[in-house]
């Protein structure tokens, strides 16, 4: 297969096991002129085991806006780059987009070399459904804010899916226990592709205690699939962040919380540090 010219390829790498590259990829990877590449150490191993020797760029967060000129006068010259990340496909939490977003608004070809993404493989395997689901990424790391997140995706219906560092992921498991109750489904994908992959699947209590006994469970990649909301509770119908707001029109942040938890059954310290950010967010806008 020849690559064309002045021609973007986004292409997908291996998110663990190097046999998941296809063939379509390593066609691609030879026949480009330049390898764009989040991290060119990270990528060299891979590219020398395909017998793959192209000169590469560095793509990363931290030089995205220059780097994504510099492919650009490239492309304008008629060369034809292909984008790669560390692993999977570039873009799903990976650098890129302000790439393909320009490329686009030029003109340039952007061709998709599909491929892995540990957001596809664990949807997969995890046995929740599919049909409709929804990507959050990585979870803010203050708490504060990540609990902010997860309220704003206690309605949701769908199957949830989250990346999360092996180091937080006790953090944002019990977050989500807090947050989404004892009871409610999570799937923890761990190292898929790889020698040590795991899907557990528990209630969001016993996957806090299991992660928690369980230092494997705390190594490694994972994904976090939360499943949808299936039970249409009246705590629902007025979301905590509604309920808290009401209760501080008229209340101080330490009662409203405590009525709030008497109301809602969940636990006064997480309401509490909810109220005083809804309060202190309230007064800044009054500011
Ligand atoms: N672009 C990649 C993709 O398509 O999957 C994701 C890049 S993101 C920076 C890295 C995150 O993906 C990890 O923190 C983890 O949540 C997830 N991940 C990557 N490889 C994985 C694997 N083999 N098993 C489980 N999760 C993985």
């Amino acid at each position: 297969m020849s690559t064309a010219t002045a021609t973007l390829y986004v292409v997908a790498t291996p998110i663990g096991n190097r046999d998941d590259i296809t063939l379509r990829a390593i066609d691609v990877l030879r026949g480009v002129d330049r390898i764009a590449a989040e991290d060119t150490r990270h990528s060299r191993p891979l590219l020398d085991h395909l017998g793959i020797h192209k000169p590469l760029l560095a793509l990363h967060e931290h030089n995205e806006d220059a780097a994504t000129r510099q492919v650009l006068d490239l492309l304008r010259a008629g060369e034809s780059i292909a984008l790669i990340s560390d692993a999977g496909t570039p873009l799903i939490s990976d650098p890129g987009f302000p790439l393909v977003r320009a490329c686009r608004a030029e003109g340039f070809a952007v061709a998709a070399v599909p491929g892995p993404s540990a957001l596809v493989a664990a949807l997969s395997v995890s046995g929740l459904p599919t049909d409709r689901f929804r990507f959050e990424g990585f979870l803010p790391r203050r708490q504060q804010a990540r609990m902010a997140v997860l309220e704003a995706l206690r309605r949701e219906t769908a199957t949830t899916v989250f990346y999360e560092s092996s180091h937080r992921v006790l953090d944002t498991v019990t977050d989500m226990r807090d947050v989404f109750g004892a009871d409610r489904v999570l799937v923890l994908a761990r190292e898929l592709t790889k020698l040590h992959e795991t899907v557990l699947v528990l209630p969001l209590a016993g996957m806090c205690e299991r992660i928690a006994t369980d230092p494997d469970q705390q190594r490694g990649e994972c994904v976090l699939l939360l499943s949808g909301n299936r039970t249409p509770d009246e705590q629902c119908l007025v979301g905590v962040d509604d309920l808290l707001t009401m209760l501080l029109e008229e209340l101080s942040v330490k009662q409203a919380a405590a009525l709030a938890a008497r109301i809602t059954g969940r636990k006064r310290n997480m309401l509490y540090q909810r109220a005083l950010a809804l309060s202190a967010d309230a007064a800044s806008k009054a500011d």
